[in-house]
């Protein structure tokens, strides 16, 4: 069972990871961004709904996005694990993700925090944006994805590392480099759990 978080700022490569360790650890990975561009794409209810927040760089509205990821979690693929890229972005979120997880008696592995510095995360964005032609990757829309980022996101990189799961990870360089880290910052997650066991149990032995 692999229950992955994907933390970091636009750019920070969270989209490009996920695949990559999604075929490494084969679970799926599921990212809140692509499932809301292929309904605005379709032009579904649920993306008529959320395309002027796309299109501003703003998040969509908790209630809108904790639906969509009860539903998508609940599909079979998800049940061995997941990688989630892009969720949970708001404290709210969070909240709601622990209750998900709970009612199915499961819980988070790891939470990778991807970090960049924002003057290279700028730069990769725009080159995106004319490559890719996505709605949200110039420049203005890119700084206020930011924006929203530090005020929205950044504080659940401390949610998570007081619950000991989050390891953060340097996101610049090479591609094949930053999976490498993410794969030794899950074993450094798993080896601190062991320890922790055994301290336990080795406090166990000396109460008993
Ligand atoms: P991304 O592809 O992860 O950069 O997401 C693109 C856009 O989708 C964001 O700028 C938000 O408008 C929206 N979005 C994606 N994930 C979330 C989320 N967890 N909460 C709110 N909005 C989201």
């Amino acid at each position: 069972m692999t229950r992955l978080v994907l933390l970091g700022p636009p750019g920070a490569g969270k989209g490009t990871q996920a695949a990559l360790l999604s075929e490494r650890l084969g679970v799926p990975a599921i990212s809140t961004g692509d499932i809301f561009r292929a309904n605005v794409a379709g032009e579904t209810e649920l993306g008529l709904t959320v395309k002027r927040y796309l299109d501003a760089g703003e998040y969509v509205p908790d209630s809108v996005t904790n639906a969509m990821v009860r539903d998508r979690l609940q599909q079979p693929d998800a049940a061995a694990g997941f990688i989630l890229d892009g969720y949970p972005r708001t404290t709210e979120q969070v909240r709601e993700l622990d209750g998900m997880l709970a009612e199915s008696g499961a819980q988070l592995d790891r939470v990778l925090e991807i970090t960049a510095d924002t003057d290279e995360l700028v730069r990769r964005l725009v080159a995106r944006g004319q490559a890719q032609g996505r709605s949200d990757d110039t420049e203005d829309v890119i700084r206020n994805r930011q924006r929203v980022y530090l005020e929205q996101t950044a504080p659940l990189v401390q949610v998570y590392s007081e619950r000991a799961v989050l390891r953060s990870v340097d996101g610049l360089g090479e591609v094949a480099e930053v999976t490498e880290r993410l794969v030794q910052a899950l074993d450094a997650v798993v080896d601190l759990r062991e320890i922790r066991l055994d301290d336990v149990r080795a406090g166990d032995a000396v109460a008993g």
